[in-house]
């Protein structure tokens, strides 16, 4: 066997194409340009541009939709992340999951405070609520845990942490737009949530974030914030950025919420026919999802035993794009091994064990709308040829 996979790894398999064209990674899917045009068209000719009547029509909706008090409408998640931890006013240490992507970090360190990394849970890949308390010093101030791929995090285990320590806790929910933890939307819990709206999201406004809060203080800071921290004195609250949403922004976002049922039901019958189609093979592992929880499925991600399947990650990314299928390591390599967080790192890196194992063996796979029956299995079946070494030579 040993002789075997160390062949596999000396030559990347010469797949034929399965897909003339590439196969990409993500394709969003976009409203009716029509439908976006009819919700901008107003704002537009009253000359009001940004963060007028179509922002505050987006804010209503997504404060319904997710049965939460307030919703404030932002230039992305990245500013909102940094708005909500500097209108929570944390000067202390945050507890943060190392396997994510570095915009999380980016929040804490442009605050200049100290992300202090802690592992994730070995089956749903969300931090550890249990490691993040073995992390907690008189200094930590905060939580900022994240729901990642869309894969609720183990919530009530972070809340009683929080509780019990007098800690914020904030969720950067960025992949999570359309989850649902025991069967209540993502975006109702601790102190703050923040979502993405990018292009590889699931809602889509070209750019632009949301954060949902029940804090009626924290919603004012945040509405301050987003202006300069002017809430029109010309006196600001708070030392704020400029991270208005345009209204064209919210007017794609609020085309796009009528599109997101769908979407979460054909990400989640892409995932379970990748999950049965894949299954079969040895040395792939996946995501586990919480019986009652809703899973967007921002991304799919498998993990790779090498020794088990034969093949190693990143011999199988080649492997695939050999064979015109992209593929992305989500997320590695994860944060204490990058170089603006190893100072960050050291301490704990050595316990980041199961950090360290998920992120060497990821890879992402296509998933999105407009991918068909077939092209899913070809993808699992371009896979299942990879991994045994039978494909096709030269
Ligand atoms: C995409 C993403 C962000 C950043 O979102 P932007 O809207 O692009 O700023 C933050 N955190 C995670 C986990 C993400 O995947």
């Amino acid at each position: 066997m040993a002789s075997q996979s160390s062949a596999v790894q000396k030559h990347i398999p010469a797949l034929s194409p399965v897909f003339p064209e590439k196969l990409r990674f993500i394709k969003p899917t976009v409203p009716a340009l029509d439908d976006v045009i009819e919700r901008y068209a107003p704002s537009y000719q009253a000359g009001m541009l940004t963060n007028s009547a179509v922002v505050g029509q987006l804010e209503d909706a997504v404060a319904e939709r997710l049965q939460v008090r307030h919703c404030v409408a932002v230039s992305s998640c990245t500013t909102g992340l940094m708005l909500v931890l500097r209108a929570l006013g944390i000067r202390g240490d945050i507890a943060v999951p190392s396997f994510t992507f570095f915009a999380t970090g980016h929040a804490v360190l442009w605050n200049g405070l100290r992300p202090v990394f802690a592992d994730c849970d070995r089956h749903t890949w969300t931090v550890d609520p249990a490691d993040v308390a073995n992390e907690l010093t008189e200094k930590t101030e905060a939580i900022l845990a994240v729901h990642l791929y869309g894969n609720p995090c183990n919530v009530e285990a972070l809340e009683r942490l929080a509780t019990r320590h007098k800690l914020k806790l904030i969720f950067d929910a960025a992949h999570a737009f359309g989850s649902a933890r025991n069967g209540r939307p993502i975006g109702q819990f601790g102190d703050a949530e923040v979502f993405s709206l990018s292009p590889t999201k699931l809602l889509v406004a070209g750019e632009g974030g949301l954060v949902t809060t029940n804090d009626a203080t924290l919603a004012r800071l945040l509405r301050a914030g987003r202006n300069y921290g002017d809430l029109g004195g010309y006196d600001p609250e708070l030392i704020g950025i400029n991270a208005r949403m345009s209204e064209y922004n919210a007017a794609l976002a609020l085309s796009g919420l009528d599109l997101l049922d769908a979407k979460l039901k054909r990400r989640n019958t892409i995932a379970t026919t990748y999950t049965a189609l894949l299954s079969p093979l040895p040395g792939l592992s996946f995501q586990r999802v919480a019986k009652r929880d809703e899973h967007t499925y921002k991304d799919y991600s498998i993990l790779i035993d090498e020794q088990q399947a034969g093949i190693s990650r990143d011999a199988l990314a080649d492997c695939l794009l050999a064979a015109n299928i992209e593929t992305k390591k989500y997320f590695y390599p994860p944060l204490h091994q990058q170089k603006l967080y190893r100072q960050y790192g050291w301490k704990t890196s050595t316990r980041l064990t199961a950090t360290d194992l998920i992120a060497s063996r990821v890879l992402s796979l296509p998933i999105y709308e407009s991918l068909s029956d077939e092209t899913v299995a070809a993808v699992a079946n371009a896979i299942a040829l990879c991994c045994s070494g039978n494909q096709q030579r030269g």
